[in-house]
């Protein structure tokens, strides 16, 4: 039996989404740590040419099943699919993205199998004595960090939020197998029906997604802060986030937040604009590759993980900067 790391990776409309690759880059590591194999499940329609990619993002096996009732996600077949690749393979591990999809197949699964789940974790690793996974998450609201074990159950399973692990990059030399696994499905296997499916259009990526963020915080002292926010972000090509002092004042929604109750970001450069610095901020997104802060303490706590900080008023230097960059 295989005792590998498992990771079920997701699509829509066959494009694999972001943290499918993520968690390929962690299952990599963890499994490098068993002296074990990764290992992708992919479903979908058509789906077998988007293997190849898989592999050269870390997996050493990628088990596709192919079936028009797994074109769409729904719950049924694709908890019947994986539910059949596990029990073929008794992996050690399997993760899912914490998605509306993840957090939807993952105790589903766990339930089937009869093991246990920990959600939503933040960090994966092995204890080198045990050999178990240290799955650690959030809990109390963010309070307190809780580091779950499951020691007495097989497979180990966990859902880790998007944005939190490090995808690898695409090697294409690197080498891996390709299986099919047939599982016939029956009609009944299909206990709702898509009538429509609605796409929301946004010009807006999602902020996990946008590779500069200008990020703005209570410094930037009411809703109407976040205009010049906008105008930077437009000549820039960014996305606009904020921490939660913002969001709980009611000026940008709560799927702008980021941090250890909002959401993990790592993009290229992260602009904090009136933001201190808290440490539950900072878990957020100081894995972000180039860290820019504006802010008139001189001794915010944001300056202690600031690759370039400027201090001074967000209400002149916002509007100086976006002149500048629009002028170049
Ligand atoms: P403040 O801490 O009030 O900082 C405002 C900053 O703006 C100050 O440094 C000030 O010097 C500067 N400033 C003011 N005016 C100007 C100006 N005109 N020009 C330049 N600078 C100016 N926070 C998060 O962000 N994300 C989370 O996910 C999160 N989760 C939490 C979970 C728990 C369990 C708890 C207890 C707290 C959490 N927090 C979170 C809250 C966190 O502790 C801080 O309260 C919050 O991050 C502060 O937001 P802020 O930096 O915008 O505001």
């Amino acid at each position: 039996m295989s005792k590998d790391v498992f990771v079920f990776i997701e699509q829509r409309d066959n494009v694999l989404q972001k943290v499918g690759i993520e968690l390929l880059g962690k299952a990599r590591e963890l499994a490098d740590d068993l002296g074990q194999n990764v290992v992708a499940m992919l479903l979908g329609e058509n789906i077998k040419d988007e293997a190849k990619v898989l592999i050269s993002h870390g997996a050493d096996r990628v088990i596709y099943v192919e079936d028009p009732m797994l074109k769409e996600y729904a719950t049924e077949p694709y908890a019947k699919a994986t539910y059949e690749i596990i029990k073929d393979n008794d992996p050690e591990i399997v993760i899912y993205g914490a998605t509306s999809i993840g957090r939807d197949l993952a105790p589903r699964l766990a339930a089937r199998i009869h093991t246990g789940l920990t959600a939503d974790c933040t960090k994966l690793e092995i204890d080198p004595e045990s050999k178990n996974l240290l799955m650690t998450r959030p809990a109390f609201g963010g309070n307190l960090m809780a580091t779950i074990l499951c020691e007495d159950f097989r497979p180990q399973m966990a859902t880790v939020r998007p944005g939190v692990m490090q995808s690898l990059d695409n090697d294409a030399s690197r080498k891996g197998e390709i299986v099919e696994k047939k599982v016939e499905f029956k009609p009944e296997d299909m206990n709702i029906k898509i009538r429509e499916i609605l796409k929301i259009e946004s010009k807006k990526k999602d902020i996990t997604e946008a590779n500069i963020l200008v990020s703005g915080g209570r410094g930037m002292g009411g809703p109407e802060g976040f205009q010049p926010l906008e105008k930077l972000a437009k000549v820039l090509g960014a996305e606009v986030s904020s921490s939660r002092a913002a969001v709980d004042a009611g000026w940008i929604t709560k799927d702008h937040q980021v941090g250890q109750t909002g959401k993990t970001v790592r993009p290229e450069v992260y602009f904090a604009m009136g933001i201190s610095g808290a440490i539950q901020h900072l878990a957020g997104m100081e894995e972000s590759d180039l860290i820019i802060a504006v802010n008139k303490t001189e001794d915010a706590p944001i300056f202690g993980v600031a690759d370039l900080g400027i201090v001074g008023d967000v209400n002149a230097i916002v509007p100086k900067l976006t002149d500048a960059i629009e002028k170049e």
